[in-house]
This record gives C-alpha cells, sequence and structure tokens, in this order.
C-alpha cells in the first residue's frame, strides 16, 4: 500500500569491528573460515532468479594456498548473455513500477544482513576469494558494502525528493524514471564491495541488470548473490552470469535496449568498451549511460615540514595494503632530501616486521597477489626495475609462488622521476619513490612534475605541517586526483564521508556512493499539469485599442 510517507533518515557507516583475541566476531569468523574451508563450493550462474549450470566448470583456490579448492564455478555460453537480457527485460516494469520505497527496502535490509548474520561469511569468502587480510576484508566486503546501500537509499531519496517549483494554477513535478533498457554492470576483482554496489545502485533507481562479475572474485560475489536472494531481490532484477568478457559485450553492446554501463576496472578495457558502444549508437533506442572508475598511478608528496611517523605510516599502509591491489594504493612518493633519511629509517624498520603469507593468519599483514597472470606482470615490472641503472632496490623485490601468488613489498628507490615504476600503474605492492633535492628543486617544480607524470588522476595526498605550503599544494595538483588528502594516505574513502572517483584516465569520476552516481542511472520526465487551461487560442494583447 503506497499510502504512506516514510522517513529515511541519515544512515551511520557502519563500525569496524576489532577481531581482536578473543572476541566473539574473531570467534565467529575462524568457524566460518574452517567450514568454507571444509566445503567445496558448486557456484552456479543467477538468471531469472534461477541458478544455471553448465557443462564447462572452473576449479577456485585462495591466492595464499594454490593447493586447495575452494570450488568451482560453471562457465555460460553466449546463450547465457541473450538469456540474462530477456529476464532483465521481462523483470523491468514491475520493478520501474513499484513503489520506491518498498523497492529501497530490499537494500536496507541486505546491508543489515551483510552486517549481521552473514558478516563472517561475507568476510570469509573475501579473504579466501581475494587474499585479504581480516581487516581488509572487513573494511571493503562489511563496512563499505553496507553503506554504499544504506547511503544509496538515504541519496536515492534526496533525488526523489528533488522537485521543480510549482505556481499557481500550474503543478510541476519530477518523475525520475529508471533507463530504458537495461544496464551491464562489470565489476573487479578488488573489492567485494564495488563489486556489489555496480548492479546494486542501478537497480535501486528501478533499473535491471545483467551483471558480470571478475572471474577471480566470483566466489566471493556469490555470497553476495545469496544475501540478496535472502533480503527478497525479486526474479530478474540482477542477473549473474560467468561467460566470456569479449563474446558478452559483443552481444550486450549491440543490443538495442542497452541503456548504460556501469563499470569499474582497469582504463584499457573501458576504452575498448568506449569505444564499441561508439560504433554501434545507431542500434539503440537511447543514448546509453557510460560510467566507469578506471586505473590510479596515486602519488604522496612530502614537504620538509611534515610529521616523519605521519610520512612513514602513510606510504607503508598506503602503498602495502592489500598488496598495493586498490586502485588508490600509492605507487609513487617524493620525499625531500632533507627529510630522507629519517622518514627511510622509519619505513625500513617498519618494513622488517610485515609479515607475508596466509590471510587466515591474522598476523598477517599482506596476503597474495589475486592471480598468475598479476603475479607475472608484478614480476616483469620488478625485473625490468632491477635492470634500470637508475633505480636502486631498497627492499624486497623478490616473488615466489609455491604456495601461493606472494610478492614481496618492494620499495624502489629512483633517480629518474618519469621511469615506468613512477609512471605506469602496477597493481601491486611495488612503491617507487623519487627524492627530490628540496635545496635545488622548487615545490612547483614537484607540483609540475606529479602533474604530467601519469596519465591517471585518482587519489593523491600531500604531507605537511606548514599551512601556506598546504593550501599552495591544493591548488597546484588541483587537477591530479579527484580524491585529495592532506596529512592522511591516499587510500580509504569512506561512503558518504569521501565520494570516491577520478578524472583523467582513471575515469568518468562519478562518485561511486553517492547522489552523482545514482543520478546516472535515472531518466527525469518532467510533468506538468495546468488547473485552468486556457480555451482559446488568441493571447490579450492581440485584442484592438
Ligand atoms: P580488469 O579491467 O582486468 O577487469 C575488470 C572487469 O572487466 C572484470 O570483470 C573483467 O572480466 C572484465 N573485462 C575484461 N575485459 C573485458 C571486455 N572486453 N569487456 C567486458 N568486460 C571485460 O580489472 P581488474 O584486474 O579486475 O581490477 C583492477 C583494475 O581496476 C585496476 O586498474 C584498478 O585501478 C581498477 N579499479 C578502479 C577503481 C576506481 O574506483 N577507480 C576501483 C577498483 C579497481
Amino acid at each position: 500500500m503506497p499510502n504512506k510517507i516514510v522517513s529515511i533518515v541519515i544512515p551511520e557507516n557502519e563500525p569496524i569491528k576489532d577481531y581482536l583475541p578473543g572476541s566473539s566476531e574473531r570467534k565467529a569468523l575462524k568457524e566460518e573460515l574452517k567450514r568454507r574451508k571444509s566445503v567445496v563450493y558448486d557456484i552456479p550462474m543467477f538468471i531469472n532468479g534461477k541458478e544455471v549450470r553448465t557443462d564447462e566448470t572452473i576449479d577456485l583456490y585462495p591466492p595464499h594456498e594454490l593447493s586447495h579448492k575452494i570450488g568451482y564455478y560453471h562457465k555460460g555460453k553466449k546463450e547465457h548473455v541473450h538469456q540474462a537480457i530477456d529476464a532483465a527485460l521481462s523483470a523491468r516494469a514491475q520493478w520501474a513500477n513499484m513503489h520506491w520505497e518498498d523497492r529501497a527496502n530490499i537494500f536496507l535490509k541486505a546491508a543489515d544482513l551483510i552486517s549481521g548474520p552473514y558478516r563472517a561469511s561475507i568476510n570469509a569468502a573475501t579473504m579466501l576469494a581475494q587474499s585479504k587480510n581480516v581487516y581488509q576484508a572487513e573494511i571493503d566486503a562489511v563496512c563499505e558494502f553496507a553503506d554504499f546501500l544504506r547511503f544509496n537509499v538515504h541519496f536515492a531519496s534526496e533525488i526523489y525528493r528533488e522537485q521543480p517549483i510549482s505556481v499557481p494554477n500550474i503543478r510541476n513535478t519530477m518523475e525520475y524514471r529508471p533507463l530504458e533498457g537495461f544496464v551491464y554492470a562489470i565489476t573487479p576483482f578488488n573489492f567485494t564491495a564495488i563489486a556489489g554496489n555496480l548492479p546494486l545502485a542501478p537497480a535501486l533507481m528501478g533499473n535491471v541488470v545483467v551483471w558480470k562479475p571478475s572471474f577471480t572474485q566470483l566466489y566471493s560475489a556469490w555470497t553476495v548473490m545469496e544475501i540478496l536472494r535472502e533480503a527478497g531481490l525479486p526474479d530478474g532484477i540482477i542477473n549473474m552470469v560467468f561467460t566470456d568478457p569479449i563474446e558478452t559485450s559483443a552481444i550486450i553492446l549491440s543490443h538495442p535496449e542497452f541503456s548504460g554501463v556501469h563499470f569499474t576496472g582497469s582504463t584499457g578495457v573501458f576504452n575498448s568498451l568506449w569505444k564499441m558502444i561508439g560504433e554501434n549508437l545507431d542500434k539503440y533506442r537511447s543514448y546509453p549511460r557510460i560510467v566507469g572508475e578506471t586505473g590510479g598511478k596515486d602519488y604522496i608528496l612530502a614537504h620538509k615540514s611534515a610529521d616523519i611517523d605521519v610520512l612513514s605510516t602513510a606510504i607503508l599502509r598506503g602503498a602495502f595494503e592489500y598488496q598495493g591491489q586498490k586502485c588508490s594504493a600509492c605507487s609513487r612518493a617524493y620525499i625531500p632530501k632533507s627529510i630522507w633519511d629519517k622518514t627511510w629509517e622509519k619505513m625500513y624498520a617498519a618494513l622488517k616486521t610485515f609479515k607475508v603469507g596466509n590471510v587466515e593468519d591474522f598476523s598477517v599483514i599482506m596476503g597474495a597477489v589475486i592471480s598468475e597472470d598479476s603475479y607475472k606482470r608484478i614480476g616483469n615490472y620488478i625485473a625490468h626495475a632491477k635492470e634500470n641503472p637508475n633505480n636502486i632496490i631498497m627492499y624486497g623485490g623478490g616473488y615466489d609462488k609455491k604456495i601461493g601468488y606472494f610478492v614481496e613489498p618492494t620499495v624502489i628507490l629512483t633517480k629518474d622521476p618519469k621511469s615506468v615504476t613512477m609512471t605506469e600503474e602496477i597493481f601491486g605492492p611495488v612503491l617507487t619513490i623519487y627524492v627530490y633535492d628540496d635545496e635545488v628543486e622548487s615545490l612547483d617544480s614537484i607540483v609540475e612534475l606529479i602533474d604530467n607524470t601519469s596519465a591517471y588522476a585518482l587519489t593523491g595526498a600531500i604531507i605537511a605541517h606548514d599551512t601556506y605550503v598546504i593550501e599552495k599544494l591544493k591548488l597546484g595538483l588541483t587537477n591530479t586526483s579527484g580524491n585529495f588528502y592532506i596529512n592522511d594516505k591516499c587510500t580509504g574513502a569512506v561512503v558518504g564521508q569521501q565520494p570516491f572517483g577520478g578524472a583523467r584516465k582513471s575515469g568518468t569520476n562519478d562518485k561511486a556512493g553517492s547522489k552523482w552516481n545514482l543520478l546516472r542511472w535515472v531518466s527525469p520526465r518532467t510533468v506538468k499539469e495546468n488547473f485552468t487551461p486556457p480555451k482559446y487560442y488568441t493571447y490579450p494583447y492581440m485584442s484592438e485599442e
């Protein structure tokens, strides 16, 4: 019954649990990890509310323990993409016309399931599938994901409330229609929260979705799907397929009802999708929405007034948490010569205590990198860096895949601020540092260097105490990032607090988990109703003097 006005409270960020020894959450998570490891998950696709299995299955292993099979998924074929599109389009009308508050209830329930009864399950899945340590899993799969769901409902209510003015005798309203057709969500491996948010944000606004998760994340994506089913998501709203990405894109991006793509992943893939959309433009009923958050080459710039403890902590956490596999990870740092020795002393002492290994051991800070491809790509960057006479490997530089895809935290000191590892996204635990001579090189020249070194502009941080310097850097670095941090690391954006996204080759900057993102998934219709319409065509000025 739509006869009600529901009050939507401003949500609070989901508190991060500590997982201290002896705590109930730690016990529950350890038990869940054990339980999951005693089971081999059979993971079907999910189309029109039905589990879909095929005759081709692919095994799944934790990146940190390649000898332990945790499941297998059913690989889909072209026909499954067509089925997913048809299912979405058939479900569209009822979903789009449903009272939005009742739609929103499903998302709020999913958030409560994630932060409540499914907390251990979604954390354990993320730890096993993506090799996140307990803290990295908690801030992603539970806290950020629940925040996305709750804040999006709040932002949707703000959007729907935004109405044009009405005047005497004229009633104007704005209806926020979902897009006509279906949305294609393509998700990356590195955040369970992003994987969930990309199909769910358009769905909240009344859209129907075909979701293609990353193969290396689909073990935890399946848990997301289980939660959505329990939360009451109707059949056909989100259809999850495990199909070849190129084949899937060829079918979806040439479909007349394709209405938008919600993508997070690498810049190269996003560019190819955009080009394909351009080539198919004549086939579409509407101009599709193209929303993509892509790569980064994120920096930390220190000023000589920096607090050395703050600086070394920001660099180490920013560069190596989750093995440097965050789009926001610090992968280049600029440190003045006058404070370099002291900074390195602190960094080195801390690095020596870093434990890299199986994330099921809670004392580990770094797990394995996601896949064999990643492991090879990162290894190649390190090998080339070692050959460059401008570089010194200050720490790490080793990698080994006997047990899992382990790469040591690696610090490269370079004399060439435009060397390969200063400019290209590596997406692994590799940090390159350029020490600038603060007696010779001006701060302006370093600002210009940062501005012109990389094609990306996702995140950046400055560490400084001097207020005038902070103001100068904030202005000078305006276009180098979409998320800028002062005296903090360049990672860890929180939904509702630091809306996230970058410019240049880092994406369309539509700020995931914000009103700006949700607006991309609606096509407003303005309705004017005239209470006293004119009854004859002439205007008063036409009468004779
Ligand atoms: P990726 O580009 O390899 O894969 C992303 C998704 O695209 C996967 O689901 C993959 O299967 C799919 N894909 C690959 N080729 C495709 C094609 N031709 N058509 C359709 N889909 C295709 O990225 P990844 O390794 O999963 O994630 C890492 C990348 O994501 C990094 O570049 C990182 O910076 C970026 N990222 C950006 C943000 C952000 O907010 N800016 C957040 C997370 C990750």
